[in-house]
């Protein structure tokens, strides 16, 4: 296998914040979500009950996964649908172009078909692909990646949007939402009358039943489920859960957490094909379920848990470097907290190792995500391991040398907290704006005056 190229984030996270659209458009999509997230998570007094019970459900699966995606595979089989099995992206996407190959497609918002790059793969294959979500859409008729799990097109002003739509229609369109969105609703509506495949993600694949769960709010999946004469749904192996009970506290949580919404406008629960005597529904029903290096993050006892995430993207909208750099400096259709951590387990440290340190280690990704997965520890972790392998630089192992020295024995602590107060008096008096190397941490933050009386001062006898 090719190695993944390397993931310069720091290169990509300047150029995101000399980008002023950018930076507007982040903070206001960002600041949006969390008012829209705050009251309705409020308002469920055993919010935090559902999140342990979540990660319990989680856990518990991601523990008995080889007895919980038989299950599946018997019972999606049992009623019609055919599961395949791929071990990774490539073998995954060559089997839904095999299925698809020279037909009509349209395709929802999936981030695992993102993962692997299956447009190109269908491309490759002789068929039309359809974005049918609106934002990818967007994205795919600008040619780029997305920028956010929920959110892919929150990098681009509506203006971009209308000339992309214009582009489209064939006929100037002006920049006002509610046009741009009737102009794609109506290109969109002819591809979906005239598709032959549907391609779905899956939110959740019930063991029990067979069900697969799609959450939506535009009605895109609806159509590309029961149009088509085929439905192909593609799932990573993490996907499934035990029980259609355990479903009631997912779909509390997803949308509330994602979109601050009580309950998504479209919740798709879809057992095989359409039977007889069904008015719609495909004639087909394939079931996609990939490894792609989730198997082995299973088997890695530390890095278990990020497999229990429900792509909500509500770590990325509490992010303070998301909310400044934006999705696509992190190279990868997974950003954010989320992607800081997945993206190296899935990529190897060699490419994505700076994306563990891409984050402040605030900790409010830990605090909101719905499924209580410890993003903080992962993300601690991972940085561990990248020392580990890359080693430390000569200065980093004199500082660590140092910090430790001091910190061990209270009178050096206390020693050299009253020199650095010294230093920074002296230093605020004569010496700002600081030199390199210094000044790439004054440029962006304040250099505050030292209190007189030290905190610990008012504590030691
Ligand atoms: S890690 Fe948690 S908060 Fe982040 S996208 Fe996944 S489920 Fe949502």
């Amino acid at each position: 296998m090719k190695p993944s190229p390397h993931i310069d984030f720091d290169r990509n996270a300047r150029e995101a914040l000399g980008n002023e659209f950018l930076q507007r458009a982040l903070r206001s999509a960002m600041v949006r979500f969390r008012e829209l997230q705050a009251p309705v998570i409020a308002e469920i007094p055993e919010w935090q009950a559902l999140r342990a019970y979540a990660h319990e459900v989680k856990l518990h699966t991601l523990g008995r996964l080889d007895r919980y995606l038989q299950q599946l595979e018997q019972e999606v089989s049992a009623r019609g649908g055919r599961v395949h099995w791929a071990r990774d992206g490539g073998e995954a996407a060559t089997i839904i172009a095999r299925l698809a190959r020279g037909r009509y497609v349209v395709k929802s918002k999936s981030m695992t078909s993102e993962e692997i790059h299956l447009n190109e793969a269908l491309e490759r294959a002789g068929c039309e692909v359809t974005e049918g979500d609106l934002g990818e859409y967007l994205i795919q008729l600008a040619g780029e990646a997305p920028s956010h799990i929920i959110a892919p097109v929150v990098h681009r002003s509506k203006e971009s949007i209308a000339e992309l739509l214009s582009a489209a229609a064939g006929t100037p369109l002006p920049a006002e939402p509610e046009v741009l969105t009737a102009a794609a609703r109506r290109l969109l509506r002819q591809r979906f009358l005239r598709a032959d495949v549907g391609i779905t993600g899956v939110n959740f694949a019930v063991a029990e039943t067979g069900t697969i769960v799609v959450v939506e709010n535009e009605g895109n999946i609806r159509l590309t489920t029961s149009l088509p004469r085929i439905h192909i749904a593609l799932m990573g192996i993490e996907k499934v859960i035990p029980r259609v009970a355990d479903l009631a506290v997912f779909l509390t949580l997803l949308p509330r957490a994602a979109t601050g919404q009580r309950m998504s406008s479209y919740v798709s629960f879809i057992t095989g094909p359409r039977r007889p005597g069904e008015a719609d529904g495909p004639e087909e029903f394939h079931l996609v379920i990939m490894d792609n290096g989730r198997a082995r993050i299973q088997a890695d006892a530390e890095m278990r848990e990020s497999l229990a995430c429900i792509r909500c993207g509500a770590c990325l909208d509490v992010c303070p470097v998301f909310e400044r750099t934006g999705g696509h400096a992190y190279e990868s259709e997974y950003s954010g907290p989320i992607g800081a951590v997945i993206t190296p387990l899935y990529r190897g440290l060699r490419a994505a190792g700076d994306l563990p340190f891409a984050s402040s280690l605030c900790g409010a990704c830990g605090e909101v995500c719905p499924v209580k997965i410890d993003l903080p520890r992962l993300l601690l972790e991972l940085r561990a391991r990248v020392v580990r392998e890359r080693g430390a630089s000569w200065s980093e192992r004199i500082f660590v040398r140092a910090w430790t020295w001091v910190m061990t024995r209270p009178a050096r602590l206390g020693f050299a907290a009253r020199a650095a107060r010294m230093l920074q008096r002296l230093v605020r008096r004569r010496l700002l704006p600081l030199p390199y190397p210094f000044s790439r941490w004054t440029v962006s933050r304040d250099l505050p005056v030292p209190p007189a009386r030290a905190f610990r001062d008012g504590w030691s006898k």
